[in-house]
């Protein structure tokens, strides 16, 4: 029988809808299947939808040979797996929280106060490194109303914007890891299996160079052009081609998404007009 990669991701919650895009935009097409596993119909991979609580051992136990989930949830799970890619998206951070109108110090605040949590491996951890004694209270949900019902002093949960912890009164204190989703294998995939990997990080590098990038072109007097393409190194360098126009030119180009902004308005001091941005569908550097 012909192998195939298995892939396993969320069944639904926030890295579902992402992490179907990612494959998409690797030109992998997911066929409608069943609600626990569909198949591609273009690339040897089947796709496995699971709570992401069970990836890391699913993965671990070779039963999927790789996995998208949240850097946090592989750290808190503590399996035998490796993160072989970090996928940039679903980015957050795992914060410590207290009382808004408790008065914060340091860390040693926390000695001998009680802490809810979701994530009781990543925070003892913490905890201990940092040579802090208190005392962890697991909780699966919810975490954030436990100090205001009296449960525990503070809490230790994801953030992203900080509404939530607005919301409820709270306060983040100390941020104690970032995470963002992130591409997990086992150490057992046969050779057949570790060249498909390989073709699908591929891919994957091309879609995330293609995320990260903008293609830029843009018009400008032949007198600026040496200090315009100092701004657009580009992959190479960039394209100039003539204008009908006497004295101008046509400069092409690859931006990152990061720096577009200062760029652009660097671009237009040197006298740059007509610029154009489009996106970039695949990049292959
Ligand atoms: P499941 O039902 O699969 O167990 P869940 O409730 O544990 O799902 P979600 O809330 O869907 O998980 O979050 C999945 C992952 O998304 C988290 O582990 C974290 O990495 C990331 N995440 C969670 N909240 C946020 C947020 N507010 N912003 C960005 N990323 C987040
Ligand atoms: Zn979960």
């Amino acid at each position: 029988m012909k192998e195939v990669l298995k892939i396993a991701i969320q069944k639904s919650g926030r890295l579902n809808e992402k992490s179907l895009g990612l494959l998409k935009e690797c030109g992998i097409k997911i066929n409608n299947g069943g609600k626990l596993m569909s198949s591609s119909s273009n690339f040897p991979l089947e796709v496995f939808y699971l709570r992401d609580d069970d990836i890391p051992q699913y993965v671990a136990e070779g039963v999927a040979d790789i996995g998208i989930l949240g850097e946090n949830e592989v750290l808190e799970k503590d399996q035998d797996v490796e993160i072989i890619n970090r996928l940039d998206f679903s980015k957050c951070r795992l914060s410590l929280a207290i009382r808004r109108e408790e008065s914060y110090s340091d860390l040693n605040w926390f000695s001998g106060k009680k802490i809810a949590t979701s994530y009781p491996t990543i925070l003892k951890d913490f905890l201990e490194k940092n040579s802090i004694d208190a005392e962890v209270e697991t909780i699966s949900g919810s975490v954030e109303i436990a100090p205001g019902i009296g449960l525990a002093d503070g809490i230790f949960d994801i953030v992203s914007t900080g509404s939530t912890l607005l919301a409820n009164g709270l306060k983040e204190v100390e941020v104690v890891m970032k995470s963002e989703a992130v591409l997990i294998t086992n150490s057992k995939l046969s050779l057949t299996k570790k060249n498909l990997l390989g073709k699908l990080l591929f891919r994957i590098q091309a879609a995330k160079g293609a995320n990260q990038n903008k293609y830029i072109l843009l018009n400008a007097p032949n007198k600026n052009l040496d200090a315009i393409i100092d701004l657009l190194p580009g992959m190479r360098s960039p394209t100039v081609l003539p204008l009908a126009e006497k004295g101008w030119s046509s400069i092409h180009s690859v931006i990152s998404e990061d720096d577009f902004w200062e760029v652009i308005d660097q671009l237009k001091d040197k006298g740059a007009e007509g610029i154009l941005v489009c996106p970039i569908e695949k990049m292959i550097v």
